[in-house]
């Protein structure tokens, strides 16, 4: 008797001090749920107010690009008259000046389309007009636009076409010029001395048409090739020959290319071994 009254305590005891340590449990349970829960509003939150941000940012940049341009571009008319004699003869250093200036506010172009290109990508409002699209007279185009800067520096640009079919594609014309200016003015920048060549060339069995543009300058190793295609990624040795880059140039190239079915891409054999940037678009059927 004596012995069941003990036993019976005993898995009492057990029982109360079981239910203790579960209902410990359970409290401990419920406060760490609790937290948690207050933790993910908060941080909803912050993730609300950090994207509310990233759009004014954008937004922001959109409009001061904007606001840049009209002024730059009247600069760059005057810049231009003064430089034609059109405001009568200047002196050898004003001329000298000048085209500093006018070297300078291109670049300042240059720099303000990428930030709305950046903009206009960030917001999804990348707009493209379609057109049947030569590409080899694009190329043509843009080639003698900068051979003259080539030259300046120097440089020689070899120029060949190697298309047997049409060579049309079926893009927005003011795009495919912006991303081939960008990729030959890149050749012309990161070349110290020789040369770049140009080929545009076709497929037609993968029915594909490719600008190439090779050049003998600073180059690229692995590890770069493989970021320079991100938003301001440069490659560590870009500066020893361009200290003003913004590692934007190729960022909206490749999206642009990828938005109308192209492709881009990069190959070096190492730095100081040149490099060859190729863009390939599907050929009009
Ligand atoms: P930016 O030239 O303004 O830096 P880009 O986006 O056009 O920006 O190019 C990104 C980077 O890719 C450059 O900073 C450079 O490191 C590398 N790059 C592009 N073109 C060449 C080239 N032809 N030769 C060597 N490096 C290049």
């Amino acid at each position: 008797m004596a012995i069941n009254i003990v036993i019976i305590s005993v898995t009492l005891l057990g029982i109360t001090v079981i239910s203790f340590a579960l209902l410990q449990n359970f409290l401990k349970e419920r406060k760490l749920r609790t937290e948690l829960e207050r933790l993910a509003s908060e941080l909803e939150k912050a993730n609300g107010k950090l994207a509310e941000h990233d759009r004014l940012k954008t937004e922001f940049v959109a409009i001061a690009s904007h606001q840049l341009r009209s002024p730059l571009t009247s600069i760059r008319g005057y810049v231009s008259l003064l430089q034609d004699g059109s405001c009568g003869q200047l002196s050898p250093q004003a001329d000298q000046a000048l085209e500093r200036i006018a070297e300078s506010a291109k670049h300042m172009a240059y720099s303000i389309e990428d930030y709305l290109n950046i903009s206009q990508i960030e917001t999804g409002n990348m707009q493209y007009v379609y057109s049947d699209v030569n590409l080899k007279n694009e190329v043509e185009r843009i080639v003698d636009d900068l051979r003259f800067q080539a030259t300046k520096k120097g440089l020689v640009i070899l120029h060949r076409n190697k298309v047997n079919g049409h060579g049309v594609i079926h893009a927005d014309q003011g795009k495919v010029f912006q991303i081939t200016q960008n990729i030959l003015n890149n050749a012309i920048k990161y070349t110290p001395q020789g040369g770049i060549k140009v080929f545009v060339r076709d497929d037609l069995v993968r029915k594909k048409i490719y600008v190439d543009v090779e050049d003998n300058g600073i180059g690229m190793n692995q590890k770069d090739i493989h970021t320079i295609f991100d938003k301001f990624a440069r490659a560590r040795n870009a500066s020893t020959v361009d200290v003003d880059g913004t590692g934007l140039g190729l960022y909206v190239a490749y999206k642009m290319t990828k938005d109308m079915g192209g492709e881009i891409y990069a190959h070096s054999e190492g730095e100081g071994k040149g490099s060859r940037f190729t863009v390939e678009f599907p050929m009009v059927m």
